[in-house]
């Protein structure tokens, strides 16, 4: 069977190469070749022997993902639309900054959280994405940026898995794909530049703070567990007290000494003064529930299905002073690439609701305004 080497981290490749009895220092010639060069033909890696290209050629490819469509803003930014077969689809953004360009990538076709105000989520859930297929979307990205741009050096300084699914409810292709991230001989990006956003899933959270620490992002979106179980179906099963004390076990191994908290602010039910006043009193009052952090406040990026409306911006500014004075680090997230849907939560792809995941949330009842 002919194997795609995009889905090898290095020891991945290497097992390959001692497979077909070649030595392991051919691994990291082939994966340098992959993911450095960007090279997909076997025959373009001119410092490999004709007989190792040869079996090559029989046993295994460099297939990325077949592209649907790419968007490109006004303001730089890119949305590629990528075919995972079966009549689904997956999304991946680059966001070009004066000092930086990210790249948003998905995990999953579809997401089984089913968050109320996340397009993805209302998609229901198809199926979890290879490790290829997660890092093609950075191998794509790459080598077709690089060309467009004229470079010959790194584009992507920065990963976020930010993109359609719950990276965390895929764990065993995440993690060769980071590998494959961080790996010098592959894009050698550091530990705090691949941030990895989960909703929550707490056992996830310890494995990823062993096995590979990058950065972390929690969506928590609410001060307490009514309100977050309704956003946040998941918080049902990690409510809010046991999801801080796994940030705080993640925050002994993670690459930075804080962890970001993600806060999509949604009008009229999430982003009151009371609401922030019961953010400062969970993350640095109770004892239980203290964790190092800084907030990302995330305008809501309305879809018709979610039945919800963003924060007005006078709000979003004075929950962020509220947060700001008492000494949390708050950001406001700038709304990128709003003129081709490429905006946090607005990634579609096109993914069959096979779980009927839309039907119980639009029978769910509309969450209400509730004094904190
Ligand atoms: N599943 C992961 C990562 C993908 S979602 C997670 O939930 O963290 C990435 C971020 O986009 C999350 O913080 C999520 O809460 C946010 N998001 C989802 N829908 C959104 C919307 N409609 N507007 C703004 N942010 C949204
Ligand atoms: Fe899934 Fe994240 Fe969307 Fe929630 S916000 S449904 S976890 S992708």
């Amino acid at each position: 069977m002919t194997v795609n080497l995009l889905d090898f981290d290095l020891e991945g490749l290497a097992a390959f190469c001692d497979r077909l009895g070649e030595k392991r220092f051919r691994a990291t010639q082939l994966f340098r070749w992959i993911h450095q060069k960007g090279a997909r033909q076997f025959d373009d890696m001119s410092d490999l022997a004709k007989s190792l290209r040869d079996k090559l050629k029989v046993n295994a490819n460099v297939v990325g993902l077949p592209i649907l469509s790419q968007h490109i803003s006004t303001d730089g930014t890119i949305k590629w639309l990528f075919d995972v077969g079966a009549g689904d689809a997956v999304e991946t953004v680059f966001i070009p900054e004066d000092d930086r360009g990210t790249l948003c990538i998905s995990s999953q076709a579809g997401c089984a959280v089913g968050c109320r105000f996340c397009s993805t989520g209302h998609q229901g859930f198809s199926r979890n994405l290879t490790t290829g297929e997660i890092i093609s979307q950075l191998w794509f990205a790459e080598h077709f940026l690089r060309t467009h741009m004229g470079k010959s050096e790194r584009v992507i300084s920065n990963v976020v898995m930010m993109g359609m699914g719950e990276p965390l409810q895929n764990y065993s292709a995440l993690l060769p794909a980071l590998r494959v991230m961080l790996d010098d001989h592959a894009y050698g990006l550091s530990r705090r530049r691949v941030t990895v956003s989960t909703s929550g899933v707490v056992p996830m959270m310890d494995r990823l703070g062993k096995d590979c620490p990058v950065a972390l992002a929690v969506s928590l979106h609410a001060p307490d567990d009514i309100l977050r179980d309704n956003l946040v179906p998941l918080n049902r099963k990690y409510p809010i007290a046991e999801l801080m004390e796994a940030c705080n076990r993640y925050l002994e191994f993670a690459p930075r000494d804080f962890i970001t908290f993600e806060y999509c602010m949604l009008d009229g039910v999430n982003d009151t003064p009371a609401h922030a006043a019961a953010l400062v009193n969970l993350v640095q009052r109770s004892p239980r529930t203290r964790v190092n952090c800084k907030f990302n406040l995330i305008p809501f990026n309305p879809f018709p299905a979610s039945g919800l409306l963003r924060s007005p911006q006078v709000r979003v500014l004075e929950f962020a002073r509220i947060l700001s004075e008492a000494g949390i680090v708050t950001t406001v997230r700038k709304t990128r690439g709003d003129d081709i849907d490429a905006a946090c939560g607005q990634l579609a792809g096109d993914v069959k609701d096979r779980t009927g995941i839309q039907a119980r949330i639009s029978k769910q009842r509309t969450v209400m305004l509730k004094p904190v």
